[in-house]
């Protein structure tokens, strides 16, 4: 009999039987070479167990993980954030058409926690980017619908890694701006962009000044029609507010610029810039400092998220913390001892 292919560096042949199984036909070879030619449905199956819960599927995503993450690493990742409304989809979907027509591949990811919690995203689905999601060069992605935010950060962490195994080169990570969500965005990017709209004033409603301390540039969008005179004094108020922020660690000054998702006005400028700061802060080293800083957070991140699962999985724990709650609902158990009650059990294992 003619010897099988083996896929590289998986020898196990009892995993691999098993991983098929629970992954419906697809061996983690099957995953890695649809990947590495670029298959968009093998790519979107490999990102939805990236995305499973399932222990077993987890199993097999880390397996692939490591198989892709030598081919990882070579995309520009760029943080998109904004209030709802603020016309990032639109924008994204305008400059992902832009940086494709010039032969790039791009992949649209978001960061929307908040689905979790109220059933309904912020972020919608992202189905709206129509005109870029029939793009061959373009690849859209929903948030992950389930999780904390720790989870669905290292979900899309994963993904970015399996987006540039696929040849995606430029990759953009959609989140809102509420706070906690640009903090996830920021540690896995390496350009941090904020769109605003122009308002009587009110720029800066609703986005926490911190916000903009992370923004690498700020666009201010619906430069178009009669709002064209507005949004231009917008850039001028927001350029001084950018030249009192404390200096950024990058040496980069953060730039603001008007644009239109609409005219598409800006749109070429906002993807010269992108790369001006890419190519900036390589030659001064920052991009590849701040790469392995993020390398340094993510493996703290999955020690910490591991132990946590770990932590709550276990059936003793699980039960002496319902104990340890009637209790203390009944006020006869202080926190800090039920607490402690229930750590001896983990400690004592
Ligand atoms: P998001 O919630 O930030 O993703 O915002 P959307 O992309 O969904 O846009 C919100 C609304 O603003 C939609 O009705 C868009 O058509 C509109 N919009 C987005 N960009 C522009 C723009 O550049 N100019 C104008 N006039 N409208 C825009």
């Amino acid at each position: 009999m003619e010897a099988v292919d083996k896929p590289p560096s998986i020898n196990d042949t009892a995993v691999k039987k098993h991983l098929k199984n629970a992954a419906g036909a697809l061996t983690v070879n099957d995953y890695y070479q649809g990947i590495i030619n670029g298959d968009r449905t093998v790519l979107s199956r490999a990102i939805t167990l990236v995305e499973s819960s399932k222990l077993e599927h987890h199993k097999l995503a880390q397996e692939l993980i490591s198989l892709c993450l030598p081919h990882s690493g070579s995309s520009v990742r760029i943080g998109v954030t904004g209030v709802p409304g603020a016309g990032k989809s639109t924008f994204i979907e305008a400059f992902g058409k832009h940086v494709t027509s010039l032969g790039n591949k791009v992949a649209v990811l978001a960061i929307d926690p908040s689905s979790t919690r109220s059933k309904g995203s912020i972020l919608g689905d992202k189905t709206r980017m129509e005109e870029l999601s029939t793009d061959k060069n373009a690849f859209i992605r929903p948030s992950p619908s389930a999780g904390s935010l720790g989870g669905v950060a290292r979900k899309t962490r994963e993904t970015i890694i399996l987006c540039e195994a696929a040849g995606y080169n430029y990759i953009f990570v959609e989140t809102v701006g509420v706070g906690q969500n640009e903090i996830t965005v920021h540690s896995m990017v390496d350009f941090f962009l904020l769109v605003l709209i122009s308002g009587a004033g009110d720029e800066l409603q609703g986005i926490k000044r911190g916000v903009m301390e992370m923004a690498d540039a700020v666009l201010i969008n619906k430069a178009d029609g009669d709002n064209i005179n507005k949004v231009n004094i917008a850039v001028v108020e927001i350029k001084n507010a950018l030249h009192y922020f404390p200096p950024t660690f990058s040496g980069w000054q953060p730039q603001c610029l008007p644009c239109s998702a609409i005219t598409k006005k800006g749109i070429p400028e906002a993807f010269e810039m992108i790369n001006d700061y890419v190519e900036f802060t390589k030659k001064n080293k920052y991009f590849y400092q701040k790469r392995a800083e993020q390398a340094k957070q993510t493996m703290i991140d999955v020690i910490n998220n591991s132990l946590f699962d770990h932590f709550y999985n276990i059936e003793s724990v699980k039960n002496k913390i319902k104990e340890t709650e009637t209790q203390l609902l009944k006020g006869e158990l202080s926190p800090y001892i039920a607490a402690q009650q229930v750590l001896d059990i983990y400690f004592k294992k």
